[in-house]
């Protein structure tokens, strides 16, 4: 505690000392997670709306905190990008997710998220590379989502990468479209295959006219420029038909299933088979 100008007792320091200590904590156990076997993937099918079938799986990390429990992605990776741990992290999923998928079906493919710092390492492609020859997953079965964040600056070194990502077979995917600071100009220098529109635009697509015409302009640029579109976050039926009406390809949400881990996989794909 503190006596402050007007001679009154504060008490903000043992406050910050206790969420400074609960971070403290979350970054130790973050560093010995991974030796500790805590980390798992879910997966959440993507619905291809043409064929009427599921075109495969996002993988989405969970950690399993022995005190905590399930620990959401959005309290951790934020930490494990600071810490520095994004790196090892994310060589992790990508190792872990190739080799999963190489047991799926051939028409599966298979969704990892790559954080910015992540996709700034320059190892970035050997790693991929290195998780596709020892699983022996197909490179276009793999498909790399990035959000916004990794274009900006709109440097030289991101468009090499991407570009060559794409010349071993792989796919990209702009996670989020149209949140966080969009630029259009970015859609003409990469070379993306997949806009995935925002679950922001998609939670509203019915009751808000403003949402679903952004939704009709998100769907009708990817397709003027080749790319697929997939909504996230869908939820309800109408939303369904909304996004299937706007010509969206692809839905991904909790009306179809929410994340399932990996023991799942199966059943999961025999109830949306059987509606
Ligand atoms: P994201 O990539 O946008 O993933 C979609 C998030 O929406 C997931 O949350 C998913 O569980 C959730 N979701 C799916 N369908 C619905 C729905 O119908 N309604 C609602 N309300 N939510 C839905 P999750 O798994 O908590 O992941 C949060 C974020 O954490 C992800 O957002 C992604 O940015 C990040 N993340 C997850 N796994 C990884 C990873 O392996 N590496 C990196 N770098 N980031 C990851
Ligand atoms: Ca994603
Ligand atoms: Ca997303
Ligand atoms: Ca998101």
């Amino acid at each position: 505690s503190k006596m402050d100008g007007r001679g009154t007792w504060r008490f903000f320091e043992p406050a910050m000392d206790a969420s400074l200590q609960s971070r403290r904590a979350l970054e130790t156990d973050l560093r010995a997670a991974m030796d500790k076997n805590e980390f798992d993937l879910f997966y959440q099918p993507i619905y291809d709306l043409r064929m009427d079938r599921i075109s495969g799986f996002e993988a989405l990390l969970r950690w399993r905190h022995p005190e905590r429990g399930l620990v959401p992605p959005d309290q951790f990776i934020p930490v494990a990008e600071e810490i520095g741990l994004i790196t090892p992290l994310g060589e992790w999923v990508l190792n872990r997710a190739c080799a999963q998928a190489a047991s799926w079906p051939n028409e599966l493919k298979i969704a990892v998220n790559v954080s910015a710092t992540q996709f700034r390492d320059p190892r970035l492609a050997a790693v991929i590379a290195n998780a596709l020859e020892v699983s022996a997953l197909p490179p276009h079965r793999l498909e790399l989502e990035i959000t916004e964040s990794v274009l900006l600056g709109n440097s030289a070194e991101t468009i090499a990468t991407l570009h060559e990502l794409k010349a071993r077979g792989l796919r990209i995917a702009l996670d989020d479209f149209g949140t966080g600071y969009s630029s259009l100009s970015y859609l003409r220098s990469f070379p993306f295959d997949k806009l995935k529109i925002d679950q922001s635009f998609v939670r509203d697509v019915t009751a808000k006219k403003g949402s679903k015409l952004i939704v009709r302009a998100i769907t009708r640029l990817g397709k003027s420029l080749g790319m697929t579109t997939t909504a996230e976050g869908v939820e309800t039926i109408e939303q369904l038909n909304q996004m299937k009406a706007e010509g969206c390809n692809e839905a991904q949400g909790y009306l179809f299933s929410r994340p399932v881990p990996a023991t799942e996989l199966a059943s999961t794909i025999l109830s949306l088979r059987n509606g």
